[in-house]
């Protein structure tokens, strides 16, 4: 068992090569900008969290080709591919619009999968359901919750405009549609401790979750949480106390759980603060995470408190069935 179980790792044996994210732009929005939940948004929000170099208003179709030639010009034609609906809420529109985006994934033989970036309070069933039916065309499908933290007044201090209990409510609904679950989590958040990452980590240990993402806080400029740190009220994690923390919750989280991501990247020009989480020095930021375990002695799920597995779980559901 590695130390720890990245992505790609997972996805080489999964699909027998190397899997790459292509990440897309929609001309989506936000129920916590447009007013529906919320106005403005989340305090650290910049572009719904958009990559730089994409555009919304540039075709989906054309930002899936140009992902996949810039991937295969570095790391080969056997390259594989999943669509990222990355930025904003991409399971906040009606169910056609929805359903003609990621029907575009499907024009591809290379894409193998899907991953749909959402926020728990914006799953209804009938979403889950239409991403569940890709399953049966051939795709592999990722549905991404943004919980950021299991605590309730963080969450209402970041303006989230949603809490814990939604997103219990949106894992245990994505599994009835057996649909892969990854859930986003960010480190250093204002008013945050150890104690308090520790128990978003618990809370992930303790559902049927099949992914996690863990970030550091960073603060782009123009952003609520700007104004935050330029009048000194908070600050950001060093890069040794972030590399400590996420061990901490890494050896919380069950071995199997796939890591999907463990820093964050952001253009030099918009980014505040902190320098490591700068475009270009995310395998350093990974380097110290790895070194902190290896410190340690200890990897991913050493201390995880949950001993009963999801498999576990569905073995005496099964027996349960068979009894009754
Ligand atoms: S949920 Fe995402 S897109 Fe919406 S305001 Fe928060 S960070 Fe921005």
């Amino acid at each position: 068992m590695e130390l720890i179980r990245y992505f790609r790792l997972y996805a080489k044996e999964r699909f027998g090569t190397r899997v790459q994210k292509i990440p897309v732009a929609l001309p989506f929005t936000c129920p916590n900008i447009d007013g529906s939940k919320g106005r403005g948004g989340c305090i650290y929000c910049y572009k719904g969290s958009r990559p730089a170099h994409l555009e919304p208003w540039i075709p989906l179709k054309k930002q899936i080709e140009e992902g996949i030639q810039r991937a295969r010009e570095r790391y080969g034609k056997k390259t594989r591919f999943f669509v990222y609906y990355q930025s904003y809420t991409n399971t906040y529109g009606n169910i056609e619009f929805l359903k003609n985006i990621y029907d575009v994934a499907l024009e591809f033989d290379e894409v193998v999968g899907i991953d749909v970036g959402t926020r728990p309070d914006c799953a209804p069933d009938e979403v889950l359901e239409l991403l569940s039916s890709y399953k049966e065309m051939g795709l592999e499908v990722w549905i991404e919750f943004g919980l950021q933290s299991a605590n309730f007044e963080t969450l209402k201090r970041i303006n989230r405009q949603h809490g814990v209990s939604d997103l219990v409510d949106a894992v245990l609904r994505a599994k009835k549609y057996d649909l892969l679950v990854c859930v986003h989590t960010i480190v250093g958040l204002p008013g945050e401790g150890k104690e308090d990452f520790m128990e978003t980590a618990k809370l992930i240990a303790s559902l049927p979750v099949d992914g996690v993402k863990i970030h550091p806080i960073y603060v782009m400029k123009n952003t609520g949480l700007a104004k935050l740190y330029l009048s000194g009220e908070f600050n950001t994690l060093s890069l040794e106390e972030y590399a400590s923390f996420a061990a901490d919750m890494l050896e919380i989280i069950p071995e199997n759980v796939i890591v999907h991501r463990l820093t964050a990247e952001a253009e030099k020009d918009k980014l505040l603060s902190p320098d490591y989480c700068v475009y270009g020095r995310k395998l350093e930021v990974i380097g110290a995470i790895e070194e902190e375990l290896r410190k340690r002695g200890t990897k991913q799920g050493t201390k995880n408190p949950f001993s009963v597995s999801l498999s576990q779980v569905k073995g005496a559901i099964r027996n349960f069935v068979k009894v009754v």
